[in-house]
């Protein structure tokens, strides 16, 4: 009896490589680790190094049964609306979406090309994080700018998180025992970023974030949704350069430019000791997440099912509570022990005899590219 076919999963960012190696059939992650600190002092050179010692980390490689590689990559600009298997082509056109995604692609791409170079004979497959939002109609992907300077610089709505939401979303379904297709669904990615999609029989049909992950909820310390007009005003008045804004914006904003600190754990201790930034930090947080609720559930014409996920969606009781507070004339009851603390598998949250179910699902980013990564081999 052989093993059950097992795919590597690579997420290389900037300065850490993620791997896990995961057997989609029975839903188990058999090994996963971290390297971190590439091309910094005390750590190792560069990706390639990276990738050889999570190679050695795993039992010796004939033997591990890696049937696949599945490589998380997060723009796929206009092309890509699936997975596909990584070749020279593949893998330049992805080099090409560098100017959409210049803090990730770069690094996602050189995993790519190190993990053919020192796994030559398994077939690699790319999983898109915008794949999931290809299908948005027209409407939800203008942006309403002059349509030759968007079209000329790919300005549209793009999305992120898409391997969450989709699988989220499926998951969410089986858990309420009714096919995707027939559900009108919103997921709550919520994160350290973060991200709300409305999803219509399985398909997705808006998303909060855009042409980057800038745009939409409040975040760990992105800002989420601004006036554009800010940008103009700061870079006048303050005399803030491009990278400063891009910095102030990705980095120095959200919870942490709030509260001071970016982990909602900690955002509720300062809160308990009396601290009222981090009290306008939630509110903030929350008042932005509820807009798009009440924008999705338009959007829909009413929803069947909202999901929480992510690290906050999946342990924050009281970001989940107040999110949905106060919604019992949408059909929207949460059961207080049902939500109460954190929820480590699909369930059920809402209260009994409400038309809206909501549910908490711990997304599997892994898991979904491993599936997906198998399906093309
Ligand atoms: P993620 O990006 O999905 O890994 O989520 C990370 C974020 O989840 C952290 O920054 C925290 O804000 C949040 N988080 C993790 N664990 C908890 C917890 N036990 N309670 C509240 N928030 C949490």
């Amino acid at each position: 009896m052989g093993k059950s076919p097992r795919v590597l999963v690579v997420n290389s960012g900037s300065s850490s490589l993620k791997y896990q190696l995961v057997e989609p059939e029975t839903a188990t992650a058999v090994t996963s680790g971290l390297v971190e600190r590439i091309g910094e002092p005390g750590g190792v050179a560069d990706h390639g190094e990276a990738l050889r010692e999570a190679l050695d980390a795993l039992e010796p490689l004939d033997e591990a049964g890696i049937v696949a590689v599945g490589h998380r990559v997060v723009h796929g600009g206009p092309d890509f609306g699936a997975p596909v298997l990584a070749d020279d082509e593949v893998v330049a056109k992805i080099h090409a979406l560098i100017p959409l995604a210049p803090l990730h692609n770069p690094a996602n791409v050189r995993g790519i090309e190190v993990a053919r170079e020192l796994l030559p004979d398994v077939p690699h497959v790319v999983v898109f994080d915008t794949a999931f939002f290809h299908t948005l109609p027209e409407a939800a992907a203008t942006y309403a700018i002059d349509t030759e300077v968007a079209q000329e610089h790919g300005v549209r709505r793009y999305g992120f998180h898409g391997t969450s939401h989709q699988f989220v979303a499926h998951a969410a379904a089986e858990l309420v025992g009714r096919p995707v297709e027939e559900l009108n669904q919103i997921v709550c990615h919520l994160g350290n970023g973060a991200s709300v999609s409305a999803v219509r029989g399985g398909v997705a049909v808006e998303t909060s974030m855009g042409l980057t992950p800038l745009e939409g909820l409040v975040m760990g310390t992105r800002s989420g949704d601004i006036d554009a007009g800010i940008v103009f005003h700061l870079a006048r008045t303050a005399g803030m350069s491009i990278d400063e804004l891009d910095v102030l914006l990705n980095r120095r904003s959200g919870l942490k430019g709030l509260a001071g600190v970016n982990d909602f754990r900690e955002v509720h201790r300062l809160i308990a000791e009396g601290s009222q930034a981090a009290q306008l930090a939630l509110d903030v947080y929350l008042h932005r997440l509820r807009k798009y609720l009440g924008a999705y559930l338009a959007v829909l014409g009413g929803v069947d099912v909202i999901t929480f996920t992510a690290g906050v969606g999946e342990n924050d009781d009281a970001v989940r509570a107040g999110a949905l507070a106060g919604l019992e004339r949408l059909g929207i009851v949460l059961d207080p022990e049902r939500n109460a603390g954190r929820v480590k598998e699909p369930t059920i949250i809402s209260a009994d005899g409400y038309p809206v179910t909501v549910a908490v699902v711990p997304t599997n980013e892994e898991l979904a590219i491993a599936r997906q990564a198998l399906a093309l081999t």
